[in-house]
Parts: structure tokens; C-alpha cells; sequence
């Protein structure tokens, strides 16, 4: 049995601390919200009152928090893990956040004498819940290497994505291309409709066809071909808007950064960010077809 302190149990981080209890680990859980430590306490988990009380006996640190701000004052703050921690405690972040963020706070780990990882994950709160994550890890192969037998009760998948930020790297530029295919995949549903052709059919040619993709055929934006598909619950999430347009936003902050061209990840972006303007980015990501066919 480890001692393993979890700090940030929302829609995610509730489904993994859970995992980790019930496999027999010994979970100090935290969270600003009292509500989420009543929830992972129900789960198996020892309520933290504070950071001090969640790591100082702790072998590992799990964090799966909102965004870079959240952990680099959970980690690096006065009253922070790296002020409380206990010599050779692993920390693991799980949170999606910025690729500089992530580095910075890896950069501090290791001075401090601490192995720390990127972590983040794809699979929403289904796959939390379920310990069906897939985790895209960076850091040196030793921290991964502690870390893995962790990750494995909480995911499926587990891939070591090489130093320490490429986790977040690989992170947003899968979903940054989710974005686009599923703009590029409305747009085609739509036209197609619009020029007679019915979703079903359009669906049974494409599927089998060069423009076939995860998401037409998992995930299908026009209601009808794919049974399990928020569009045919409309558009409830899943995985909503908004937080698509968080990650697309990590996307163009780290191509400014690298100057790498990312035209149609610009343009993603600024669709999404009409769906927030619309106050509509509540809806599932795939529900951008309602703005492209003109019923938001
Ligand atoms: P959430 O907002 O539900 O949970 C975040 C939790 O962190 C909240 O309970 C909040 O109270 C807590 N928190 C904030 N600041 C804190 C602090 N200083 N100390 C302790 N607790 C603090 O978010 P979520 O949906 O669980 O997502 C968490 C992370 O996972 C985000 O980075 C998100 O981008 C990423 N993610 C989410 C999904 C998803 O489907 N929800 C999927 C993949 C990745």
C-alpha cells in the first residue's frame, strides 16, 4: 500500500482518486471544495485538511487541476507541495495545462530533488470513472518508470511521450486536430444535406471513403448514423465546448511560442470561441454543427 496524496477531485479527479482507494492505496484526498472531499471520502479516500496534511507523508502526489495557474500554486506556492513534501515523493500532474507551465513546474521539481511528470489524459469523466484513461506522459524514463503502476489503475493506455511537457504536447496537438476534423466533418454533413444527399447515406459512402474519421464514424456531429453520439441527445456532453476551446487555446499559445503555422487550428479556435460568445459552449464539442448550419 502506498500513501498517495490526490489534490483536485472535480469531474475527473473524483473517478481517479476513487480508482486508486479501491485498488488498496491509501488516499489523502484535497480540493478547495469541501463538497468534492465529502464525495472522495464516501470513495474510500482520508480527507487532507490542507497541503501540509495531504503530502507530508505521502510517496507520490497526484494534481488534476483546472489550469497552469492552479499548479504552479499548488506546487510551487509558499505553502505548496514542494515546501511540505517528504525526500523522493513522485509527483504526477495530471491536469491539462500549458506546455511552458508544465516545464516550468517539472524545471522547479528537479531542482528541488524531486522526479516529476506531465500527465495528461484523454477519456472524460467516463473513462475516469471507469480507470479507462489514456495517459500521455513526459519526464525522464526513471520518474515515468515509478509512475506507471499508478497510471495503469486509473487508464488503459499509458505512453511515455519523452521529456518533461511532451505529455501536454501531445496533448493538445491530438486535440487540436480533433477540432479541425470535426469542423471539417459538420461542414461536409451539412453540404451534403444542404444538396440533397440524407445524413445516413452520406455517412454508409463516406465512412467506407477516403474522408472517413473518428469523428464521422465514433462520434457522428449529424444525428442518426451513429447511435451513441450526443447528437442524437442534442448535443448534450460528453465532452463539451468549452473545454475544447480551452485546449485549442493551449494549442495557439504554444505555436505563437514555437512560430509554427497552425492556419486551420486559428480557425478552430475562433469557431469555438463563437459558441462561447452564443453562451452555447455548454453544448458537446460535436454541437458545432448547430453553428454551422445556421440552428445555434
Ligand atoms: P473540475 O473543475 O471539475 O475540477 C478541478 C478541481 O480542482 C475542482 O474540484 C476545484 O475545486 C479543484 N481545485 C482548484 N484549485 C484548487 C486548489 N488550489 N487546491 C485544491 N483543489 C483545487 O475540472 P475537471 O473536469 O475535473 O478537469 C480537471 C483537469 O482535467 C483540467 O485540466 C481539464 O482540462 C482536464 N481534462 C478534463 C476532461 C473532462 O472531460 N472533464 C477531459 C480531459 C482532461
Amino acid at each position: 500500500m502506498t500513501t498517495i496524496a490526490f489534490i483536485g477531485l472535480g469531474n475527473m479527479g473524483i473517478g481517479m482518486a476513487s480508482n486508486l482507494a479501491k485498488s488498496g492505496h491509501d488516499v489523502r484526498a484535497l480540493d478547495i471544495s469541501e463538497e468534492a472531499v465529502v464525495r472522495a471520502v464516501t470513495a474510500g479516500c482520508v480527507a487532507a485538511r490542507h497541503i501540509q496534511d495531504a503530502v507530508e507523508k505521502a510517496d507520490v502526489v497526484i494534481t488534476m487541476l483546472p489550469a497552469g495557474a492552479h499548479v504552479k500554486m499548488v506546487y510551487g506556492g509558499e505553502d505548496g507541495v514542494f515546501a511540505h513534501a517528504q525526500k523522493g515523493t513522485l509527483m504526477i500532474d495530471c491536469s491539462t495545462i500549458d506546455v511552458a507551465s508544465a516545464r516550468e513546474v517539472i524545471g522547479s521539481a528537479t531542482h528541488k530533488d524531486f522526479e516529476m511528470i506531465d500527465a495528461p489524459v484523454s477519456g472524460g469523466v467516463g473513462g475516469a470513472a471507469a480507470g479507462t484513461l489514456t495517459f500521455m506522459c513526459g519526464g525522464t524514463a526513471e520518474a515515468y518508470g515509478r509512475a506507471k503502476p499508478f497510471l495503469d489503475i486509473m487508464g488503459k493506455n499509458v505512453f511515455h511521450a519523452g521529456d518533461a511537457g511532451n505529455g501536454q504536447v501531445a496533448k493538445i496537438c491530438n486535440n487540436m486536430l480533433l477540432g479541425i476534423h470535426m469542423i471539417g466533418t459538420c461542414e461536409a454533413f451539412n453540404l451534403a444535406e444542404k444538396l440533397g444527399l440524407d445524413a445516413q447515406t452520406f455517412y454508409d459512402i463516406s465512412s467506407t471513403a477516403s474522408g472517413q474519421n473518428w469523428s464521422m464514424t465514433s462520434y457522428c456531429p449529424a444525428p442518426g448514423p451513429v447511435e451513441s453520439a450526443p447528437s442524437n441527445r442534442d448535443y448534450q456532453p460528453g465532452f463539451t465546448a468549452a473545454m475544447m476551446l480551452k485546449d485549442l487555446r493551449l494549442a495557439q499559445d504554444a505555436a505563437t511560442s514555437a512560430r509554427a503555422a497552425t492556419p486551420l487550428g486559428t480557425q478552430s479556435e475562433a469557431l469555438y470561441a463563437l459558441m462561447e460568445a452564443a453562451e452555447k459552449d455548454g453544448l458537446d464539442f460535436s454541437g458545432i454543427m448547430k453553428l454551422i448550419n445556421g440552428s445555434l
